[in-house]
């Protein structure tokens, strides 16, 4: 079983180029086509099943009941473009087993995506030193960071009780932020916002009237909110924190490629006052899943946390140059990593960094353009201003069974996979914007889709 087969490869090749030379991808069904684990009956077996009959099955029955992330059809959540080339050199970085857990052993996979990761830091305004690794996701990125923040704050701290250390979030803070502090078991003061958006006045107000704000030991924003696209005041969070000695965390899995952005990159100005920071490729920076940018301001303060202390890891550690200072299983949870990493550098490489600026515009402009509408026809209109790619919006007079009908429509007839979401407790309609073939007239058809 480990010689190649090259009949088979072909098939494989083949269906790769077909896939990748499809324009636009078919969006598919998800979880709407009916089906059945019978399908997949006996063909794990002793003898094992011809490579062709299992290939055939996965192209009918299992492809078409995966809603395609990257299709320009795909508003709902947070969609995925990843471009053709950072898709190509994905299936070099899976050819070639390549693995990226340490210097010792990937070197030639640390230094590329150290690249990348200083090519992000640079946007973002952190200083030069700034550093870390590419992990699977924001998830993991956050709670890596605020393991590292908890530490810190604990060290930094030794009059405050280590299970009393909390950190001060905001309510529209996303839901990794809240699973990331239950598995740190470390408590949020959960900060009230105006419009949702966290300020440095909300902060303040919110540690005026909690009983013991001494043992706040960091910050946590959100770059562009899921929901909403909401940028919290990041420079007046990022004043206040450094000024109070407390780290500050930037959650931009989404927003964070807003620093790609030539109208809207001012808005992430503040971030340069992160201490650390996330920003997901895999979302609106055109890489495939699963990817995601974190970076330090000072990253010996994550080694001294994270780093995996093994007799047999000993050796990753002792190398007689700064270079091993670079295991990428040093700043986050996990030990063994593919390299994520390099199919977004491999894309911003290629591409070039202008590219990935009218690719990220182009998204804004498209949300913009769809105010516009909105606010032009009869049966819809705005829940508030769209912010960043993200559209919130509401059908006048439906409830929440008309807009999950009008949703499960869309998809069955291939227009779009576009799901409700929640505003203050309402049922609204949102459309998040990131593919740069999705077009205007999608956007029309959608909007009149709902007309009764
Ligand atoms: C998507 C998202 C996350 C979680 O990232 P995953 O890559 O899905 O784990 C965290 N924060 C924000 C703001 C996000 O949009």
């Amino acid at each position: 079983m480990f010689d190649y087969d090259e009949k088979l490869g072909e098939v494989v090749f083949d269906y790769c180029r077909a896939r990748l030379s499809e324009d636009p991808v078919p969006l598919d069904f998800g979880s709407s086509l009916d089906i059945h684990p019978e399908a997949l009956r006996g063909l794990i077996s002793a003898q094992g099943e011809d490579p062709a009959r299992v290939l055939e099955i996965f192209r009918t029955t299992l492809a078409p009941a995966v809603v395609s992330i990257d299709s320009p059809g795909f508003l709902a959540f947070i969609p995925n473009a990843p471009t053709k080339n950072s898709l190509l050199f994905d299936m070099v970085v899976a050819c070639s087993g390549l693995n990226g857990t340490s210097w010792l052993e990937s070197s030639g996979v640390v230094v590329a995506e150290n690249q990348a990761l200083e090519f992000l830091a640079e946007r973002a305004g952190l200083p030069e030193g700034a550093g870390g690794a590419f992990v699977s996701g924001g998830s993991i990125g956050n709670l890596s960071s605020l393991t590292v923040a908890r530490d810190v704050g604990r060290a930094k701290h030794p009059e405050i009780d280590p299970r009393r250390v909390r950190f001060a979030i905001s309510a529209d803070a996303h839901s990794s932020i809240g699973k990331a502090l239950h598995v740190l078991d470390v408590e949020a003061l959960i900060v009230e916002t105006e419009d949702h958006r966290f300020t440095r006045s909300a902060l303040e107000a919110a540690l005026a009237n909690d009983p013991h704000p001494e043992n706040v030991v960091g910050v946590v924003a959100t770059a562009g909110t899921t929901n909403a696209g909401i940028v919290d005041d990041l420079e007046g969070l990022g004043t206040f924190a450094r000024a109070h000695d407390l780290w500050f965390h930037v959650d931009g899995a989404y927003g964070g490629a807003a620093i790609f952005s030539p109208s809207h990159r001012e808005l992430l100005r503040g971030l340069r006052h992160a201490d650390s920071f996330i920003v997901d490729p895999h979302k609106w920076l055109f890489a495939p899943l699963d990817c995601c940018a974190l970076l330090y301001r000072e990253p010996r303060l994550a080694r001294k946390v994270l780093a995996q202390q093994a007799s047999y890891l000993d050796v990753l550690h002792e190398g007689d140059d700064d270079h091993f200072d670079w295991n990428p299983s040093d700043f986050g949870i996990q030990l063994s990593r593919r390299a994520r990493g390099l199919p977004f550098w491999f894309s911003l490489a290629t591409n070039g960094v202008a590219a990935y600026e009218d690719a990220v515009e182009r998204a804004i402009t498209l949300a913009e353009a769809t105010e516009r509408f909105i606010n032009e026809a009869e049966h819809v209109e705005m829940v508030r201003p769209s912010s960043l790619s993200i559209v919130l919006f509401r059908r006048l007079g439906w409830d929440a069974e008309r807009y999950n009908e009008w949703s499960k429509w869309l998809l069955r007839e291939q227009i779009a996979f576009v799901t409700p979401s929640k505003w203050e407790g309402e049922t609204v309609a949102r459309l998040a914007f990131l593919h740069p073939n999705t077009t205007e007239a999608m956007v029309h058809q959608i909007l009149d889709s709902m007309r009764d």
